[in-house]
Formats: C-alpha cells, structure tokens, sequence
C-alpha cells in the first residue's frame, strides 16, 4: 500500500461525499490534512476521523472555492501551519439539472461555473508556487460528463469540460513540475450524485459507484501518477444512450 508518511493534502468539499472519503484514504495512509469545506460542522466530524485512521495532524477551514480570497487564504493557512504543500485535491463542486428552458434563473447556472471550474481553478493558481517547490500533485475531480453531455446537464457538464480542457493546458504549461491527476468518475453514491439521477429516468440502469471505493482508486492513481483515471469504463457504452432522450422543445 502506498505510504504517503506526513505528506501534506488538502482538500477541498471535504465534509462529504468523495472528499469526506478521500480524507480518510489520504489518513489512514499517513498524510497530514488540511481539509476544507463551505459546510464546517461536518469538517470536525471527519477531521477526527481521519486521525482516528492515522492522520498525524488535521485542520479544518471553512472556505467558499469560489472566492479567490478565500482560496488564498486556505493556501496561506495550510503552508503557515505545515511549511510545505505536496498534494492539491479540488474536490468541491455542486450540481443540478439545468436544461436550457431554467435559463430565468442565471444565479443557480452561473454559481455551478463559479464552483466548479473558479474554484479547481483559484485554488490552483494559489497552490502552484508551493506545489512547484515540493514537485507535488494536482488531482481535480471532473465527471464523465465532462466527456459524454448528458442533456438537462449543460452548465454542469460545460463546467465539467472546461476543467478538463483547462487541466490539460496546464499539464503542458508545467511540464514534469507538478504532476496532474484529472478524475473523471460515472455516478457516485453521495448527496450530489443521488439528487442527479433522481431526475433523471435513464440514470436508473447505471450502477453508482461507492465513493469510498472511488476515494481508493483516487489516491492509488494519483501515487502511481497517473494523468487520469476514468471510473467507470461502462459510462463510454451507456452514454449514447442520451439520444434516446426526447428534446425539451
Ligand atoms: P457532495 O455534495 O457529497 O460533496 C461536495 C462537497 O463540496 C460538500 O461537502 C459541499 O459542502 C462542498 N462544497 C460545495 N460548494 C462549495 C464551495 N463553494 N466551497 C467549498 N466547498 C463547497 O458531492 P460529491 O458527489 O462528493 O462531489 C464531489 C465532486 O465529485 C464534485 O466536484 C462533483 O461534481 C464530482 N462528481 C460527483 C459525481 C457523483 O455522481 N456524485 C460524479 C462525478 C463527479
């Protein structure tokens, strides 16, 4: 098994879901963490976990990925209190359906962007200077969505597709410097993915992913250096299917 002995991850969206598993992986194998959410109340909850499975030390930030001060901020803080920074998770994202007929409502389409993509990207370009420094990693949870649209989903796969594309230019412009673990998983058993498919009829023949299964692939990828890991292969075979959907006109 990988030993990751007090390396320091952050985290971000880590009182939940993938994020809330991923700090249990990076714990149990030796990483100091820093874990960042909007949601605070549960990032005590799973900071003491993840030293009940190893961690040496946690601390917890509430922060908005969305905001580049507070990126800033959850950087400094993370450098201040460990005096280096070897991986960078951007993890937190949000989701809805949204076709184009919810076009009245512009604050919930554009607040997906802002999260999504701002935030992997802030948190990005404030961690580079350190991450440059330890020769660390950047791994950036996309979706399967970011490669196969799914209609009802267009801001969330846009936003999706643009970390991709944004990623990998930044894979080039770094070189060998930092490694970059992009993520690209099907449907994943959390709050976010549950709201997803209930919406959505043909989701139901999909198989959700455990998202502490994932968490493991997540991190085993990213020792090995992977440049991405696409959790599941079936999503290549069943997203066709979208044309089965009939138009929203
Ligand atoms: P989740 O809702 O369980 O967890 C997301 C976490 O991000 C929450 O704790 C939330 O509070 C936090 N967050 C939201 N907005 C934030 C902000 N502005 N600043 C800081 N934290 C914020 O969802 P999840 O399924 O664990 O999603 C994690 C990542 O995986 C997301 O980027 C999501 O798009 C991606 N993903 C999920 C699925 C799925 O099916 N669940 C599939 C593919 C990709």
């Amino acid at each position: 098994d990988e030993k990751l002995e007090n390396k320091v991850v952050l985290i971000t969206g880590a009182a939940s879901g993938i994020g809330e598993q991923l700090a249990y992986e990076y714990g149990r194998r030796g990483a100091v963490l820093s874990l960042v959410d909007i949601r605070e109340d549960n990032l005590v909850v799973v900071a003491e976990k993840a030293r009940s499975l190893g961690s040496p030390d946690v601390i917890i930030i509430a922060a908005d990925v969305s905001k580049l001060q507070d990126c800033r901020r959850f950087v400094d803080q993370t450098v201040n209190h460990f005096g280096r920074l070897d991986c960078l998770v951007n993890n937190a994202g949000i989701g809805k359906p949204s076709g184009f007929k919810d076009w009245s409502n512009a604050s919930e389409f554009t607040s997906i962007m802002d999260v999504n993509f701002w935030g992997s990207v802030y948190g990005t370009l404030c961690a580079i200077p350190h991450l440059k420094t330890s020769r660390g990693r950047i791994v950036v949870i996309a979706s399967a969505l970011g490669w196969f649209p799914l209609p009802r989903f267009s801001i969330y796969s846009a936003s999706k597709a643009a970390i991709i594309n944004y990623f990998e230019t930044l894979r080039m412009e770094l070189g060998c410097a930092i490694g970059i673990t992009i993520v690209t998983p099907g449907v994943v058993k959390t709050d976010l993915g549950v709201t997803l498919i209930k919406e959505e009829r043909i989701m139901d023949i999909i198989p959700m992913l455990s998202a502490s299964e994932l968490a493991e692939s997540i991190v085993k990828s990213a020792c090995r250096g992977d440049m991405y890991l696409t959790e599941p292969s079936w999503v290549k075979v069943l997203f066709p299917f979208k044309l089965l959907y009939p138009p929203l006109v």
